[in-house]
Parts: C-alpha cells; structure tokens; sequence
C-alpha cells in the first residue's frame, strides 16, 4: 500500500509499504478520506516517525469481522473501557489511553490503517464520506465544549475567536444549539468572509468594550486568549478549543475584576456520537463548504503548503474519487 511519510520543513514523502496486518482485537480499515488538521502542521514542520492523519473514515476490510464492509470513523485515543473514566462515560479521557492514532500510532494519510475495534464508529448510510471526518475534531469538540457551558450559559449572543476549521466548526454547532448572534473575529479576511456566509457575524477586530456570555477562543494564539479572558462577561465561560505548546496572558483588570469560567474541550466522548451526527444532519450545507478541496496521496504535499497558508478551509486527502476527476478541485 501507499503511505505518506512526513519528512519535516513541508516536506512529505508517498512510499510503499506492506499491507499492516491486523492483531487480535483490530481490523485493517481501507482509507477513503482523512481530513487535514492544524495539529498536522507540527509533524509537517518537524518531521514524524509515524504517518499522521486522525480524522480517518474507511471501509473495514477484516473477512469474519461483524463490522466488515462497513464505513466507520476512527475515534483517536485508544480507550480501554475500564478505567474509572471511561466507566463513566469520559472515553477520549481515558487513563490508559497512551496512544492517539495518528500521533502514536499509524493514522489516516496512507491507503490503509488497523484500528482498534473500540475505535469503530460505523458511518449511518445517509452520511456521506467526505463530510463524515467533521464529525470527529470539528464538530465533535466544538459541541463537547458548547455542551460543558451548558447549565452555566443560556443560550444567546457568543463569540468565537478564530475562523480556521475549528472556529467555522464551532460557529455552525453554536447555530445549532440556539446562540445568536454569533460573531466571529480573524485576522484573515477570507476566512472572516466565510464566517459570514455560514450565518456569523465577521468581525474584522473585536471591541475592547463588548463583553459576552459565551467565548470560544479557537485559534491557540496569544492575542485571542487575552481577548478571550477580557472579552467574556461576568458569570460567563470560556472554552479553550485552541492549542499551542506555550502561552503567555497578562492579567489585565478587565480579567481579575470579575468572576467567570474556563472550560477545555479535548475531543468527545464516544457516547455523544450520535448527537453530533444529528448535527452534521441538521447544518449539512454549512458542512459542505468547509470541505472546499480533495485530493489523492500525490496531492497532499501542495494542499498542506495552501493549508498551512490559510488558503484552504478543511480539505482532504481522498482516497474514493480518481485523480483526474480532482484536477479541478484543487484550484
Ligand atoms: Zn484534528
Ligand atoms: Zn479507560
């Protein structure tokens, strides 16, 4: 099979490999789509002894199998389902989940991967392939987070900093719930400019003076944590969806003078799968322009030099359609 090796500095690398072969207790899960993600930009720039990719669907190719020949997502922490989290229904918290596919373990951007059976979500038929990946990082942590400020906020007006996939994500899910207005503030003016067309409010900076019950700050940048912590209203939440290694905020007056909460949101527990399905069912066309470009394994390294420009939403590797019906798409 073929698989991409990330080489470090943008570089990536389509090689062959055996076909992996499934242990007890794992199937082999044919490729058809695995979504680029933000995090992959830190294996782009520094090379990774895995091939990355955990926004996987596939079709389960494991003869005997109860799930053979079925479309299934990859959920990414191995959860072992006996840990005090995971019996409580706190799965991608798991205590002995150590490995993440895609991070510790052999992820998405190749032709084939095994997967744990666990890890398994089975796709509904009316769900098609190329946007069943947002149900994982996008939809899924954005509305994990919404549903952790739930009981604290009502829904009403919220803001959300960052426009990239995780911030339009979390734009669509706040819709859905109920929050309105949404604005939505980047830097990026075309980002901004699809932020509008999803039904936000684009902000080209956000007001120092305007305070909000609901912030999501969902870009990892120091500027927008700062802005998040000033701009929620007393007795508000935020919620970190954003990442970065490390941060620095200033704790101005507009922080200490009041009191509010903090959520972090780290992916979803399986058990709210099916929520997020309803979901992607309900905000389908929203769903359908984040995915704005699809290419095969020999696409991959020019569609993240665009990702990583910003140029691109949330685009794909896909593995389902023919390369040359893709030659338009990557324009
Ligand atoms: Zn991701
Ligand atoms: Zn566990």
């Amino acid at each position: 099979m073929k698989h991409a090796i990330f080489r470090g500095e943008g570089r990536i690398e389509i090689a062959e490999a055996p076909l992996p072969c499934a242990p007890a207790g794992e199937v082999l899960l044919r490729v058809l789509a695995c979504s680029l993600c933000g995090s992959d930009l830190r294996p782009l720039r520094n090379g990774w002894p895995v091939t990355p990719g955990h926004e996987i669907v596939g079709r389960v190719d494991q003869p005997g199998h109860a799930r053979h020949g079925q479309r299934c997502l990859v959920y990414i922490p191995v959860w072992c389902g006996h840990c005090a989290l995971c019996r409580g229904g706190h799965t991608h918290l798991c205590e002995n989940a150590t490995d993440l596919m895609g991070w510790q373990r052999a992820g998405g951007y190749a032709e084939a991967v095994t997967v744990p059976e666990q890890c398994l979500l089975p796709v509904p038929d009316d769900v098609p392939t190329h946007l069943a990946p947002l149900l994982l990082d996008t939809l899924g942590t954005a509305a994990h987070g919404v549903r952790l400020a739930q009981g604290l906020v009502r829904p009403g007006p919220a803001l959300v900093l960052g426009a990239g996939p995780i911030g339009l994500g979390a734009l669509i899910v706040l819709q859905q719930m109920g929050f309105d207005p949404v604005e939505v503030f980047d830097p990026n003016g075309f980002r901004r400019g699809v932020a509008g067309e999803l039904g936000g409010v684009p902000l080209a900076a956000v007001d120092p003076k305007a305070r909000y019950p609901l912030v999501l700050e969902c870009s990892g940048k120091d500027a927008a944590r700062q802005a998040a912590l000033e701009a929620v209203a007393a007795r508000g939440v935020v919620i970190q969806l954003g990442e970065a290694d490390a941060w620095q905020v200033l704790e101005t007056k507009a922080i200490r003078r009041k009191d509010f909460f903090y959520a972090r949101s780290f992916y979803f527990p399986v058990g709210e799968y099916e929520a997020n399905v309803a979901l992607l069912r309900a905000a389908r066309p929203q769903c359908e322009r984040l995915v704005d470009a699809r290419v095969p394994l020999a696409g991959l390294e020019v569609l993240f030099g665009e990702f990583a420009r910003g140029e691109r939403l949330k685009p794909q590797l896909s593995l389902e359609v023919p390369p040359s019906a893709l030659a338009g798409a990557t324009r």
